[in-house]
């Protein structure tokens, strides 16, 4: 039998924020090719937890290890160079730059670096993945919402990262917006990239997740297959209690 990779690993991950205690001892691994959810209600510690493994935070207590090697504390941009790319849950991308520009900034600054002419096409071959190829030149400010979505991914996708962290990248798209949503997503699992998805559109959750943690309260109650967690009672109370 093949044992799977561990590409991140949290083990004890904690978080405080003074006496908030945001995540709360977390432990959890996510496998080579694995998508896992992280669900939970509002304020349960999904954006935190994503922020401890890119580094945008330091943790309070715990570890996290990716492919063996502890980056723990950390800057970002190192976290990054060694290959954790991430969407915001509020896109932020540089509205001075071309779509082009910002994509290849994630392929300079990504964790297999690019420069030049090099950066450029492949930036330009993450576009044309991501369905924005004619908008290259486009700002920022000239584009729709699911759009500057689309540019975000694509500049996380640049540095071909080892796991994806993707922050209700989905939200506030309209129904038709949504699916085309959810098929880009399909598109990069089918690609056996390893990503940790966070959530609230359950659909989305049940189609594309290999597995699922739930959230509550910074901590786990939760992991298991999407139809085992969303059938848990604990699970159903931690959502109607929110
Ligand atoms: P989620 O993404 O699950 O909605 P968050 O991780 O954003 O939750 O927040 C978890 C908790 O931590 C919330 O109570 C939130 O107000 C708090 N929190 C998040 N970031 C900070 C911060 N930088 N300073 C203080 N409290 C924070
Ligand atoms: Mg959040």
């Amino acid at each position: 039998m093949r044992t799977a990779t561990n590409v991140i690993s949290l083990r004890g991950a904690t978080k405080q924020f003074g006496g908030l205690v945001a995540v709360d001892n977390m432990d959890f691994d996510v496998t080579e090719h694995e998508v896992k959810g992280l669900i939970g209600p509002n304020g349960s510690g999904k954006s935190t937890t994503l922020n401890l493994i890119s580094g945008a935070l330091t943790p309070s207590d715990g570890e996290i290890v990716l492919r063996g090697t502890p980056i723990t504390g950390l800057p970002a941009k190192d976290i990054a160079r060694l290959g954790v790319s991430r969407t915001f849950q509020l896109v932020r991308l540089l509205p001075s730059m071309t779509v082009l520009e910002n994509v290849m900034a994630g392929a300079v600054f990504g964790h297999r670096r690019r420069w030049g002419r090099a950066a450029e096409q492949h930036a330009m071959a993450i576009l044309e993945k991501v369905g924005m190829a004619r908008q290259a030149r486009a700002h920022f400010s000239q584009l729709t919402y699911i759009d500057t979505k689309r540019v975000e991914l694509a500049r996380a996708l640049a540095g071909e990262p080892e796991v994806l962290l993707l922050d209700e990248w989905l939200a506030g798209l309209n129904p038709t917006e949504l699916q085309a949503g959810i098929e880009l997503i399909h598109a990069l699992r089918d690609e056996g990239r390893t990503i940790i998805l966070v959530e609230h559109v359950m659909d989305a959750i049940r189609s594309l997740c290999d597995s699922c943690v739930v959230m509550s309260s910074g901590k786990k109650i939760a992991e298991g297959t999407p139809e085992e967690v969303l059938s848990d009672p604990d699970v159903v109370r931690a959502y109607l209690g929110d």
